[in-house]
């Protein structure tokens, strides 16, 4: 048997969760191949040409404090920056980017070739290779052997990929390119939990066939936002994009060939997204709509291919070339590419560990849409958990796990592998119960730290952040340091209650009303601190007395959190626990108490009953290792 080479970790996959989770095990310090059909495709956008968004931002400014790729690439290859929810308070504001296509796979490719410890394998996995119940290696579908301590697959829409266009089928892992069958099959001989998921995209227009004057157009914020906290400015240009609707005569259209559409003709069998769904989708669910937004979005600067954002379809070709004629501006508009769904197999994620290591076979780990996720944030965000675990135990390091009191990737890891997924999962603040404190402004607060702890956070980075910290904490000691009555406050200009009580700087800050030009001009000696550091400690008052409130709730969430759950403890035929409690525990295995406290149906009553089955076993062993003493 031929067996080339051998890796600490190989990561099947150059996606978005591929190439972050090679990148994380590289900075660990692993010896890692990223093994992907093409290097040309690594850091394709399958579908929108865009980044973050709500929840979304959140992830990628988490995913940049921890030292990784996606937000400083999303900063060079961005044409359009917009603060998303900018009149909402900063804990729901979410940074989003439309991307350059072309700019965005070219920079995520460099950084590719600029990670140190990373070798590139092109070609197709057709196979892994397992020992028992442990992964040993990779087999390419040209037939080499290649040996791994660890792999992280993340094939996203692959895993016998099939294209939808009305009737017509083809079988692809994305437009033009073949499906993964042969892994697939690997899995489920394994007893993998299988299922499809389906998601689709819109047909690309040519922009020189747009009536473009008779649309309103919609400017990126000025000056843009990076994503990445290295980021001191964009430079790449900015575009604007434009704005347009369906009107009556579309939905006509559309509602006349409803049945050849693939998602209703009963073709498909996928779960669709809820939140982003196809024009059919809206048309049918929200029948009392005569019109929907779309958002038209340049593919790139030197590219005339435009996105139609919001009318994703696996309508026939004819229907959509028709129902388009019927939207101000597209009326001409001369189609590139059709649009079509596709359906996957995706895993069943409650297969994973927190670290995102299967149960069933050691040492493989699954990342990005593998696991029922959509989005290219939320698959970046698996990567680098998986990237780092796959890493750590390859160097004979425990797993690490980020708390959901810390960060939206906990959130994510989190609701995946305790809740599983009945619909393709995408990220939100409202999944995140302490998103008070899980700001995308405070990402590296939270944790660039953890990252140096880690080892995936280079120098430049950590100074970077210890300086900000740094001037952070002397800022914020002036503010404690000065202080007001509210009859002080009055002599300038500032009503405050007439409770006698002195109110610090940090204080005041908290008010609406108040910014830190007003403090300065108060007490001039806080003058010398830049805008950024200014802002920051606006936002961090203005959610002091928030935070303060959250704080038993976090501390009771991270107590139960801190109770593990042995891996080896049977949930079966524990009294007093119904049987469908019981087999839906054992199917999970929470490995907290908090995770088992998130299972869909668990009561209070069913998890002090848990807790204490819990103590019992640790007792008894405890005993036994006594025993075992003496
Ligand atoms: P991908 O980005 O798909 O990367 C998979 C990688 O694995 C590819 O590089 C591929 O070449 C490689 N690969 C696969 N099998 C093998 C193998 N056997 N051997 C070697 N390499 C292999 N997301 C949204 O948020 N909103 C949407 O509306 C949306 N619509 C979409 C529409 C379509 C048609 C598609 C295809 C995707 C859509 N997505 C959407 C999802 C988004 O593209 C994915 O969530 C994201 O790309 C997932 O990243 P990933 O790394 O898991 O997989």
């Amino acid at each position: 048997m031929l067996r080339e080479h051998s890796y600490d970790v190989i990561v099947i996959g150059g996606g978005h969760a591929g190439t972050e989770a090679a990148a994380a095990a590289s900075r660990v310090g692993a010896r890692v191949a990223l093994a992907t059909h093409r290097f040309d495709t690594v850091g394709v956008m399958s579908c929108n040409p865009a980044i973050g968004g709500l929840g979304k931002g959140h992830l990628v400014r988490e995913i940049d404090a921890l030292g990784g790729l996606m937000g400083k690439v999303a900063d060079a290859a961005g044409i359009q920056f917009r603060m998303l929810n900018r009149r909402k308070g900063p804990a729901v504001r979410g940074p989003r980017a439309q991307s350059d296509r072309k700019l965005y796979r070219q920079a995520m490719q460099v950084a590719m070739r600029q990670q140190s410890g990373l070798t590139i394998l092109e070609g197709g996995v057709g196979d892994l290779l397992i020992e028992g119940r442990t992964l040993r290696g990779i087999v390419m579908e040209d037939g080499r052997q290649i040996e791994a301590g660890a792999v992280i697959l993340t094939t996203g829409t692959f895993l016998r990929g099939l294209i939808h266009i009305g009737e017509k089928r083809i079988p692809a892992g994305r437009v033009g390119e073949a499906p993964s069958v042969g892994l697939s099959h690997t899995l489920s001989q394994l007893d993998f939990k299988l299922a499809r998921l389906k998601t689709g995209t819109p047909a690309r227009l040519d922009g020189r066939t747009i009536d473009w004057v008779a649309l309103m157009e919609q400017p990126g914020d000025d000056p843009p936002v990076p994503f990445s906290f290295m980021t001191d400015r964009i430079t790449t240009p900015q575009i604007a994009c434009h704005i347009t609707r369906t009107t009556p005569d579309t939905h006509r259209i559309i509602e006349e060939n409803l049945t050849k559409s693939a998602v209703y003709s009963g073709q498909i069998e996928g779960t669709g997204p809820r939140y982003c769904p196809s024009i059919e989708d809206k048309i049918v669910k929200f029948g009392d709509r005569d019109s929907h937004q779309i958002f038209l979005e340049p593919e790139g600067l030197d590219d005339d291919t435009v996105y139609p954002n919001g009318i994703s379809t696996s309508l026939p070709e004819d229907v959509q070339e028709a129902f388009l004629k019927t939207i101000p501006g597209l009326e001409t508009a001369k189609i590139l590419q059709h649009g079509y769904a596709i359906e996957y197999d995706h895993v069943d994620p409650r297969e994973l560990k927190p670290s995102l290591e299967t149960r069933r076979v050691e040492r493989l780990y699954l990342a990005g849409q593998i696991n029922g996720t959509t989005g290219y944030e939320e698959a970046a965000a698996q990567g680098l958990v998986a990237g780092i675990n796959a890493a750590r135990q390859t160097g004979g390091q425990d797993a690490w796990t980020v708390s959901r009191t810390d960060a939206y990737i906990g959130v994510l890891v989190d609701d995946l592998v305790t809740r599983g997924v009945s619909e393709p999962y995408r990220m939100f603040t409202s999944r995140a119960e302490f998103r008070l404190s899980l700001r995308a402004d405070n990402a590296d607060q939270r944790l660039t730290e953890h990252g140096a702890a880690l080892g995936i956070v280079d120098p430049d980075r950590l100074n970077r952040f210890r300086n900000k910290q740094a001037k952070l904490d002397i800022a914020r000691s002036r503010l404690d340091k000065v202080s007001l009555t509210p009859n002080e406050a009055a002599r300038h200009g500032l009503a405050l209650n007439r409770d006698g009580i002195r109110r610090t700087g940090f204080d005041l800050l908290s008010r609406p009303e108040v910014d830190f030009d007003l403090l300065c001009r108060i007490w001039p000696d806080l003058g010398d601190v830049e805008p950024a550091i200014a802002e920051q400690l606006e936002i961090d008052a203005s959610y002091a007395v928030y935070l303060e409130r959250q704080k038993a709730d976090v501390e009771a969430y991270r107590r139960d959190e801190n109770k593990r759950i042995p891996e080896d403890f049977s949930f079966l035929g524990l009294p007093g626990l119904s049987n469908e409690m019981q087999q839906k525990l054992q199917a999970t295995r929470p490995a907290t108490l908090s995770a088992a406290a998130r299972i869909d149906g668990m009561t209070p009553a069913a998890l002090t009953l848990v807790l204490a089955h819990v103590r019992r076993l640790e007792q008894t062993r405890e005993a036994q290792r006594g025993a075992a003493r003496a």
